[in-house]
């Protein structure tokens, strides 16, 4: 982090200034110059907040060399991080590095028939894992909610009877200890910067699925990533699921740079939701494949056994049957990329 000195500021200022800083834990390099001085920090400035430090009387300008983000950032982490998790069947599933996981499932648990036969079909498919919302961030009060700690049940039901760990959304705190035997658990992006949430999953010990918010930046899903990484669970996987546009033609327009973005900038795993991303089903396979060129290490999908009966998000879910065919040609990209499904 660079601070520029406002000019003719008295040097003794400027010295207890950086006797400040360096207080926070960073070095401080002075550099006077004839008109201008500069301070240079050194070390860890994640702490250092450079707004705070523009309300300071000596302070003209502050630049920030650094990312806030510490613990996410690729420069202290070179190497792509990957998650192991162990399904019920006895096999380890792998998600990131030279891994591409493929999540699959409804949107919503809506009975045992139907999460059943998704789970079989999706695993018979060769997805690696099970999605099923049973508690629903829904916009209008009056939407179907999800069935709560019944859908919860019937989803780990699913999980024992397919064989097939599963992802679901957690919502409320007070829940987590509902989701004792959830494999992955899902922030969703209404959530993504929910802190309270964020810093009491960075104490659990379960694998994170972060979705971005799709008013987010991709510093801000970094920044909120960081929140459950400081907290001691290094287990994060960040999710673009598209953002907010001008363009009613999809539900939102489904940012594809964010994932070379958010790989070059951070080793957590990034996975991509052309479900949410699109809202439509027949835009779903060429997304899901885009994302997958685009070097995505996963991808989550809904896939309903009948969309036009769906509780929620019908339009947008594909059947087992157009998942099956995608897993082939998937497969094949995977092939390409080195990856392995
Ligand atoms: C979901 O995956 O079920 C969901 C609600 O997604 P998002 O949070 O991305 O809208
Ligand atoms: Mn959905």
């Amino acid at each position: 982090m660079i601070i520029a000195i406002k000019p003719g500021a008295p040097a003794a200022e400027v010295e207890a200034f950086s006797a400040l800083l360096e207080k926070q834990g960073v070095r401080v390099n002075l550099s006077q110059g004839a008109s201008q001085t500069v301070l240079g920090l050194v070390g860890d400035t994640s702490a250092i907040d450079a707004e705070a430090l523009l309300a300071h009387h000596l302070v003209e300008k502050v630049i920030r060399v650094q990312e806030p983000y510490k613990r996410a950032n690729r420069m202290f982490h070179p190497d792509d991080t990957w998650i192991d998790i162990s399904g019920p069947d006895g096999a380890v599933r792998h998600l990131g590095g030279p891994y591409l996981g493929i999540m699959a499932g409804p949107c919503s648990v809506e009975s045992r028939d139907q999460i059943v036969q998704v789970a079989q079909a999706v695993k018979k498919a060769g997805a690696g894992f099970l999605r099923g919302g049973a508690f629903k961030p829904r916009t209008s009060p009056y939407s179907f909610q999800g069935l709560g700690p019944a859908g919860l049940d019937l989803l780990l039901e699913a999980k024992k009877e397919a064989g097939i760990p599963v992802v679901t959304e957690l919502m409320d705190i007070h829940h987590l200890e509902l989701f004792g035997d959830v494999d992955i658990i899902q922030v969703g992006a209404r959530n993504m910067q929910n802190f309270t949430l964020l810093k009491e999953l960075g104490r659990s010990a379960k694998p994170i699925l972060l979705k971005r918010g799709y008013a987010c930046t991709i510093t801000e899903l970094l920044m909120a990533a960081e929140y459950i990484l400081a907290g001691g669970n290094s287990r994060v996987i960040l999710c673009e699921r598209g953002i907010r546009s001008f363009d009613p033609y999809t539900r939102n327009i489904l940012d594809l740079s964010a994932v070379p973005a958010l790989k070059r900038q951070s080793h957590l795993p990034v996975i991509v939701d052309p479900s949410h991303a699109t809202g439509l089903a027949w835009m779903v396979p060429a997304m899901a494949k885009a994302a997958v060129a685009a070097g995505a290490d996963g991808l989550i999908i809904e896939v309903h056994n009948n969309p036009e009966a769906a509780l929620c998000d019908g339009e947008q879910s594909i059947t087992p049957g157009a998942f099956a065919a995608l897993m082939g040609a998937l497969r094949r990209l995977a092939d390409i990329e080195g990856k392995t499904i």
